[in-house]
């Protein structure tokens, strides 16, 4: 016995591919989406649903409206290479199709606490859209109601200086402070004696080596090596030393 196979899953892409095009149910562009075995196959399909609802669920993406059991292991095995989620160029796509803003600014409150998959970079085009409509990025960068990535994001488009030192004075009062945006905000000032000081008194440091210098003396190496924080700047010097 032959069983029926829909065009959409048919191993013929271009076949699979005609017939999302002309495909005109929104109903069935919704299970194409979430239950296609490629991931070109749901980002076509997404790119045709018009339901900000349904592409508010796609933006957000994860096990909850994507189904990873169909999806070909071929699919699988180029994103495990990409270290991607499949994901990701799906959830893109359904941000790109969303026009109502303040479906956006709901993702830009709920993405991050529904899924380990929502992307950064999902955050990252969701703010810079609402930017674009017009919403005030300071607002959004004060909000200590919205998750961390998005105020993150939000800081990235803030211009003022005054601004950027009030919110890091402000985020490092504030109680269950969140030491990324604070970070975030230290980043983004200009003037590195504000930075250097925010860095020091509220220890946001991070240090990355710069460089070391190895010398032998009898049977004692003696390792100096240089570390600056990637959010101020500041650099210290480390010295370990060791007998061989
Ligand atoms: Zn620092």
């Amino acid at each position: 016995m032959k069983l029926f196979t829909p065009a959409w899953k048919s191993n013929d892409e271009k076949k699979a591919q005609a017939w999302i095009a002309g495909c005109g149910s929104q109903k069935k562009l919704t299970v194409i989406a979430k239950e296609a075995p490629g991931i070109e196959r749901r980002v076509a399909a997404i790119k045709k649903i018009t339901d900000q609802e349904i592409l508010m669920q796609a933006a957000i993406g994860g096990s909850r409206f994507y189904n990873d059991e169909t999806l070909s292991s071929s699919d699988r095995r180029l994103y495990n290479l990409q270290h991607r989620y499949p994901d990701e160029a799906c959830q893109e796509a359904a941000i790109e199709c969303i026009s109502d803003p303040e479906v956006l600014y709901r993702i830009a409150e709920e993405g991050p606490y529904h899924d380990a998959r929502y992307s950064d970079h999902v955050t990252g085009t969701v703010v810079m859209k609402l930017r674009d409509a017009g919403y005030d990025m300071e607002a959004m960068a004060a909000n200590p109601e919205l998750p961390y990535e998005t105020r993150c994001a939000a800081i990235g488009y803030v211009g003022s200086q005054d601004f950027l030192i009030r919110l890091a004075d402000e985020e490092a009062r504030a109680k269950g402070k969140r030491i990324t945006v604070l970070r975030k905000a230290i980043q983004a000032i200009s003037d590195p004696a504000a930075r250097k000081r925010f860095c020091a008194t509220e220890k946001t440091h991070e240090w990355e080596s710069v460089s070391y210098e190895v010398k032998e003396i009898g049977d004692t190496r003696f390792i100096t090596s240089v570390e600056r924080c990637r959010y101020c700047g500041q650099e210290k010097e480390e010295l370990e030393s060791y007998k061989f």
